[in-house]
């Protein structure tokens, strides 16, 4: 059994914030590392920017249980979970992505974690380890196992360097330019059929010759 390793958000659901700053009406939650390349100061403001209206963990669970996983993703976590041990390496947060988990069927899910005070207030976040992603692919390989890794990102392109094969998924275009050794795909067929391609070579490879 070989392991799958597929990026969060933009793969399976929305990107979070940015439909939670769409839901609350908070334009300035849209801000990404796009627009704010230092993560830690773009997390700050993030936390300040939470706390200046008032919204603890709670009121953030609300309005995240309300979101929904990209159409079709729940058909092909089914078909995925037949054929790969499936793994969720993503950079959110647990108190973020658990509400949208119960409807992915809680698949093994690695990111990091909020900071949260006894009034539910989100005080600080703690990241698992630098390049998380990349790592734990790295530890998957220490343990023998074969990894296809999907993602749509730059912050998922170690991860894919790192896989027996990486996959990119709906990435933007300078994503695919700067990264042309990953194949594209747009949609989950195709994710599917890149999948089930990784695991033939696999599969041929270790056939005798
Ligand atoms: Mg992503």
């Amino acid at each position: 059994m070989h392991i799958a390793c597929l990026d969060l958000e933009g793969v399976l659901i929305p990107e979070i914030w940015i439909e939670f700053a769409d839901r609350t009406r908070i334009p300035e939650l849209r801000a990404t590392t796009r627009d704010v390349p230092d993560y830690d100061v773009l997390m700050r403001q993030r936390l300040r920017i939470l706390n200046e209206h008032k919204l603890g963990l709670p009121d953030i669970q609300a309005v995240i249980s309300e979101m929904r996983p990209l159409d079709g993703a729940e058909e092909f976590m089914d078909w995925l979970r037949e054929r790969f041990q499936v793994v969720i390496l993503s950079d959110t947060y647990y108190e973020f992505a658990l509400p949208l988990m119960r409807q992915l069927g809680y698949p093994t899910l690695m990111c990091h974690k909020l900071g949260v005070d006894r009034n539910g207030k989100v005080v600080d976040y703690h990241l698992r380890q630098p390049d998380q992603k990349r790592r734990a692919v790295k530890a998957f390989h220490s343990l023998n196992f074969r990894v296809v890794a999907a993602g749509d990102s730059y912050n998922d392109t170690n991860m894919l360097a790192e896989a027996d094969a990486g996959i990119l998924f709906c990435p933007p275009d300078n994503v695919i330019s700067e990264f042309p050794q990953f194949p594209v795909t747009r949609n989950y067929d195709e994710l599917r059929q890149a999948f089930a391609r990784a695991a033939e070579k696999f599969q041929q490879a270790a056939l005798p010759a």
